[in-house]
C-alpha cells in the first residue's frame, strides 16, 4: 500500500488523484468512486469517535467522543470543531428522526433521548419491564417514525465509556412505537448487537453481531408485513478478522461499514453489495467505528475513526433514517 498511511501519526491526505485510499474490490464499486475526490481529515484529538450525524440545515456534523463524555460539532462553514454537549452522559450512536430531531443513545444515562427544537432533552426509553436498559449503542428511525436501537452491555462493562454496572436485561434489540412510546423486543439472541440499518425499501433489517463466535457478523432479517416482526435470521456478511461496529446503507442498497481493527489492512471502511460481497474499501489510518452520509446531496461520507473524523465525497447518496 502507499506510504501516506503506513503510520497513523504520519498520515496525510493523498495529493494525487485518484486517491489510492479508495479501493475497488469489485467492478460494481467503480461507479461510486469519484476520481477527483480524496479522503480528508476534518478533526482529530478525540479518544473514541462514534455516532456521526449530519445536520444539513445547519451545515454541521455532530459525533460522540465517548470516553471524553462529550458530543462534538464540526462546522462545515468554518471548518472548526468544538464541543456541542458536555457532559453527554457518554453518548454513543445517534441519528435524526423524521422530524429532524437528534436521537441519542447514552451509555451513562442508560437511555435513548430526543433533543427537542428548543434544546431540551426528552427521555424516550430507559427501562424495559421495570428493569434498566444496559447501554443503548446505536439507533435508527424507520419511515413510520418507529425508533430501533441495540442494547448491549458494552457501556456498563467498565468506567471508561460509562459507569460500571451489572446488566439487568439481556442483549436485546428494541423497537420504540412512535404513537404509544412502548418498547418491544424485536431480537433477543444476538451476541453483542451493535450497528443496525434497514435496506432502502425497509424490507430487510441488518444488525451487526459484534461478539459473534468465532467471527463477527452482519446479520440480515426479513421485516414482516406488519413492519415490526423480524424473521428468517441469516448471516449476510462474515467479518472474518474484521471488526464491524456501525454502518449505513446507500440508495442502491450497499452497506458502508466502519471496520477495524489495528492493522492497515483492516482499518477504514468496507463496502458490501446487497448480496454480501465486498466491493470496495476506504483505507484509513485508524479503526473506523461508524459513519454517516451527509452534505448537500447526502453523498459525502463522514467517518468516525478512533481519534479523528474523516470525510470523502462519493457518487451515491445514503438513505434517509440511518
Ligand atoms: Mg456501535
Amino acid at each position: 500500500m502507499t506510504d501516506h498511511f503506513d503510520r497513523p501519526e504520519d498520515w496525510r491526505p493523498s495529493q494525487r488523484y485518484p486517491d489510492p485510499s479508495v479501493i475497488s474490490l469489485d467492478p460494481r464499486f467503480d461507479r461510486y468512486r469519484l476520481p477527483l475526490a480524496g479522503v480528508e481529515r476534518l478533526a482529530t484529538g478525540c479518544r473514541w469517535c462514534e455516532g456521526p450525524v449530519w445536520f444539513g440545515d445547519g451545515r454541521y456534523l455532530l459525533w460522540s467522543d465517548i470516553p471524553n463524555n462529550r458530543i462534538m460539532r464540526w462546522d462545515a462553514v468554518t471548518g472548526q470543531a468544538s464541543p456541542y454537549r458536555q457532559p453527554s452522559n457518554f453518548a454513543n450512536g445517534q441519528t435524526r428522526d423524521r422530524q429532524g430531531r437528534l436521537i441519542t443513545c447514552e451509555h451513562g444515562g442508560r437511555r435513548v433521548t430526543r433533543t427537542e427544537y428548543d434544546g431540551t432533552i426528552t427521555v424516550l426509553a430507559d427501562s424495559y419491564e421495570g428493569k434498566r436498559l444496559n447501554s443503548p449503542n446505536d439507533v435508527i428511525v424507520k419511515s413510520d417514525g418507529s425508533i430501533w436501537f441495540t442494547d448491549p452491555p458494552f457501556g456498563i462493562s467498565g468506567n471508561y465509556e460509562g459507569y460500571r454496572a451489572a446488566p439487568e436485561l439481556g442483549q436485546n434489540v428494541y423497537r420504540l412505537d412512535p404513537e404509544s412510546g412502548a418498547l418491544t423486543v424485536v431480537a433477543d439472541d444476538i451476541l453483542g448487537p451493535n450497528g443496525l440499518a434497514f435496506s432502502p425499501d425497509e424490507n430487510l433489517l441488518y444488525i451487526v453481531e459484534s461478539r459473534g463466535e468465532p467471527t463477527r457478523k452482519i446479520l440480515a432479517y426479513d421485516v414482516a408485513a406488519d413492519g415490526i416482526t423480524l424473521a428468517n435470521k441469516r448471516v449476510l456478511i462474515d467479518a472474518g478478522a474484521g471488526t464491524p461496529d456501525g454502518f449505513r446503507v446507500d440508495v442502491d442498497g450497499n452497506l458502508w461499514c466502519g471496520w477495524g481493527m489495528g492493522s492497515a489492512e483492516l482499518d477504514g471502511v468496507m463496502i458490501f453489495a446487497p448480496d454480501g460481497v465486498a466491493i470496495g474499501r476506504i483505507a484509513l489510518p485508524e479503526r473506523c467505528a461508524n459513519l454517516c452520509f451527509g452534505g448537500r446531496a447526502n453523498s459525502r461520507l463522514f467517518m468516525a475513526a478512533s481519534h479523528s473524523i474523516y470525510a470523502l465525497y462519493v457518487n451515491v447518496a445514503g438513505v434517509t433514517g440511518g
